[in-house]
């Protein structure tokens, strides 16, 4: 490595074998010696100290090169929060300043005038960077149904980029991932998923055959709602080599601060998503329950149809569903009705969230009354009672 090309050090890693519950807290740590943290510090620095004659290296830290500039050869913290996904997804992690940081990144790998196919449900800050650079003659974006499977296969024939996203946001479809890749694959396409909503530890999107799944770190990952952060995670080595070569052109690098927080949250994954996913299948199948709903979208459901899907690619069905009011009027009504969990937009916090999404630009194809729900680590009883009492309230006021 010379000075000012993107570096790939070697992080600490968890270990052959482990699983991912013992990667989230083991991974990424300072090396195993006396006196040193067991937490990689936050460090505020954008310039390290240059080599110079008589001056030891620090390359029991650098191994690959001595660090000098941030943007260029990235921070210990980084490569802290690379270790843990990277080892949790089986790749090679790229820490992004946001997630959209990180879609950039991929959509930046691409030449100009190329094909782009992406699901018409997927997140929608995705689909707006899809029009825009379709708008600017940068490339041809198509978007397809991602459960049409043969549909989706045909058109990834024709592309130079198959973008998938799986479960979907804020629908909650689920792509066949293996026959999708596959497709891509043998279209010589490149293939990326957005595993925002799965995490790597309910579906690893590398060893389903994609090559590069993509995180908003801003959501589960960091867990807390107090971050903006993204990841791309490569299979392949150069591949993630030209992502960190992007990430250094753009300057979309991480915040020390955000990447620090980052890894205090990812050590809690494993049980802030149990938690908030036990809860979310229970919620979904009393929402289901109630005459207020007109449907559920949750692949946990043995009625949904991704449920075969999910439960063929995925070990657990997550935190985030969405369920119907019949309008717009009484959903917006139970935003306003909600004490326990919060109307917000974002999601994947320990607090839980909820949104009528069809209120945002760009997601016309949304029923009006879907709230997408995002279920947080609160009891369970507290988010039903508060939910409930919010969908009677709503109806109170649908029959004033
Ligand atoms: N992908 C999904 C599925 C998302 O939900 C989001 C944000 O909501 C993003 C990507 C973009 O991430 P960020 O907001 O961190 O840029």
């Amino acid at each position: 490595m010379t000075a000012h090309e993107p570096s790939s050090r070697p992080a600490t890693a968890a270990g052959p074998g482990r699983r991912p519950e013992t990667i989230v807290v083991a991974a990424g740590r300072p090396a195993v010696q006396a006196g040193q943290p067991l937490n990689v510090p936050v460090i505020l620095a954008s310039n390290f100290r240059a080599a110079a004659a008589g001056l030891p290296a620090l390359t029991a830290d650098a191994p690959a090169g001595i660090r000098e500039y941030a943007r260029d050869d990235s921070t210990p913290g980084w490569e802290a929060l690379e270790a843990v996904l990277g080892e949790l997804e089986g790749g090679h992690a790229v820490a992004f300043s946001s997630g959209m940081a990180a879609v950039a990144a991929v959509l930046d790998l691409l030449p100009a005038g190329c094909r782009v196919v992406a699901p018409t449900d997927c997140y929608t800050g995705v689909r707006a960077l899809l029009a825009d650079g379709a708008a600017n003659g940068r490339w041809q974006a198509e978007l397809v149904d991602v459960t049409d499977t043969a549909s989706v296969a045909a058109a990834a024939g024709k592309c130079d980029l198959l973008w998938l996203e799986s479960p979907t946001n804020p629908l909650l479809d689920v792509a066949d991932l293996p026959a999708l890749c596959a497709a891509g694959r043998a279209a010589g396409a490149l293939v990326a998923v957005d595993n925002t909503f799965a995490t790597p530890l309910l579906q690893r999107p590398l060893s389903l055959g994609a090559h590069i799944a993509v995180h908003s770190a801003t959501k589960f990952i960091g867990g807390h709602s107090d971050l903006l952060l993204g990841l791309a995670v490569a299979g392949d080595a150069d591949l993630a080599g030209r992502l960190r070569r992007r990430r250094q052109l753009a300057g979309a690098t991480p915040g020390s601060l955000e990447t620090f927080l980052a890894l205090r949250g990812v050590r809690t994954l494993a049980v802030r998503l149990a938690q908030g996913q036990h809860s979310a299948g229970e919620l979904a199948r009393r929402l289901a329950a109630h005459p207020g709903v007109v449907r559920v979208r949750y692949p946990g459901l043995p009625g949904d149809p991704g449920h075969g899907r999910a439960a063929a690619q995925m070990s657990g069905f997550g935190a985030v569903l969405a369920f119907e009011l019949a309008a717009a009027a009484p959903a917006d009504a139970v935003c306003d009705a909600v004490r326990v969990v919060s109307a917000a937009t974002s999601l994947g916090g320990v607090e839980s969230t909820i949104e009528r999404r069809a209120k945002l630009p760009g997601q016309e194809h949304v029923p009006p009354g879907l709230l997408r729900l995002s279920v947080g680590c609160e009891h369970l009883e507290d988010l039903w009672e508060d939910l409930a009492a919010a969908l009677a309230a709503a109806a109170d006021g649908a029959d004033r």
